[in-house]
C-alpha cells in the first residue's frame, strides 16, 4: 500500500485558552501547521487572531493578568517549559507586525543587530549574513549602496522588508505575521504576498489578515476564528468554496464581520 505522506508538523497548539484576567480570549484551541508552508488566520476583529498569533513566540507573557492554558508545542517541545530562554524562542520563531517597526538606526545595523546578540562578531561574517538577508527579501539591489541610510527613511514597503530581513538575519524557522501589509498600498502588498511565497520553501509562515482575498491567495491552510474559538481549520481552497461549519460559510460569503 501506498500511503501519502503525511506533511511534517511544526507547530501544534492543544486545548489552549488565553485569558486576560477574567476575559477568556481563546477557547480550546487546537491547531497543527505544518512546516514550510502558508497558514492564515482569519475572522472579525477581536476574535482572537492577534492572540493566538501572539502565543506561539510568548508575547503575550509580559500582559498583566494574561494567563494560558493548553499546550503549544514546535518540533514537539512545548514552548511554554520552564527554563526555555526567550531569546532563544525568539531567535527561532520571530514576528512581524502591521506598522513596520524598523530600529531608528542605519539599514546595516537594523540587519546586524540579532546575529551580533546570538554570537555573530566577524565583520566578513556579519557583511555576508546582512547581505543574504537582504538578498531574501529582494532589497540588496535597491540598498547595497545605501547601507548607512536611516531605515525611518526608507518607504513603508522598504521598511516592512526590513523587519523581514531582520528576523532572518537570526536563521529563525517560523515566521509569524501579523496583518504584515496593512499599512502598504496594494502594489507593495502583492509584492509582499509574493515574497512570502518565496519563503515558504524554507520557512514555517503564519499570518494574520482581516483580508478574506489575501488568505485566499497566500495561505495553504486556514483557521477561521470567532469569539476566541477556532470554528474550521483546513485547506485553503476548501476553506473558501466548501466550508464544512456555516459560520464560516456565513463570514466568507461576506454575510457578517
Ligand atoms: P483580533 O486579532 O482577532 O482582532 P485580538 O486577539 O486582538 O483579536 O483580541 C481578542 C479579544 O481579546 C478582544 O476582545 C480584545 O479586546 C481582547 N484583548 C486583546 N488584547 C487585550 C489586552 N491586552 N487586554 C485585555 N483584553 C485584550
Amino acid at each position: 500500500m501506498v500511503e501519502a505522506s503525511v506533511p511534517e508538523s511544526k507547530v501544534v497548539a492543544q486545548r489552549l485558552s488565553a485569558y486576560y484576567g477574567g476575559f477568556q480570549a481563546l477557547r480550546e484551541v487546537n491547531l497543527t501547521v505544518p512546516a514550510q508552508s502558508i497558514t492564515a488566520l482569519i475572522g472579525p476583529s477581536g476574535c482572537g487572531k492577534s492572540t493566538l498569533l501572539r502565543c506561539f513566540n510568548r508575547m503575550n507573557d509580559t500582559i498583566r493578568g494574561f494567563r494560558l492554558e493548553g499546550e503549544i508545542l514546535v518540533d514537539g517541545q512545548d514552548l511554554y517549559r520552564s527554563g526555555l530562554e526567550l531569546t532563544t524562542l525568539r531567535k527561532r520563531v520571530g514576528m512581524v507586525f502591521q506598522r513596520p517597526n524598523p530600529f531608528p538606526l542605519a539599514v546595516f545595523e537594523n540587519v546586524a543587530y540579532g546575529p551580533r546578540i546570538h554570537g555573530l562578531s566577524r565583520p566578513s561574517e556579519l557583511a555576508g549574513r546582512v547581505e543574504q538577508s537582504l538578498r531574501d527579501t529582494g532589497l540588496w539591489d535597491e540598498l547595497k549602496d545605501r547601507l548607512s541610510t536611516p531605515a525611518l527613511s526608507l518607504s513603508a514597503e522598504q521598511q516592512q522588508r526590513l523587519c523581514i530581513s531582520r528576523l532572518l538575519a537570526v536563521e529563525p524557522e517560523v515566521l509569524l505575521m501579523d496583518e504584515p501589509c496593512s499599512a502598504l498600498d496594494p502594489q507593495a502588498t502583492f509584492r509582499i504576498e509574493e515574497l512570502m511565497r518565496q519563503l515558504k520553501s524554507r520557512f514555517t509562515i503564519m499570518i494574520v489578515t482581516h483580508n478574506m482575498q489575501q488568505a485566499s491567495r497566500v495561505s495553504d491552510q486556514t483557521g477561521f476564528m470567532l469569539l476566541g474559538e477556532l470554528v474550521e481549520f483546513g485547506p485553503t481552497a476548501q476553506m473558501f468554496l466548501n466550508p464544512s461549519d456555516t459560520r464560516t460559510q456565513d463570514y466568507v460569503m461576506g454575510r457578517f464581520g
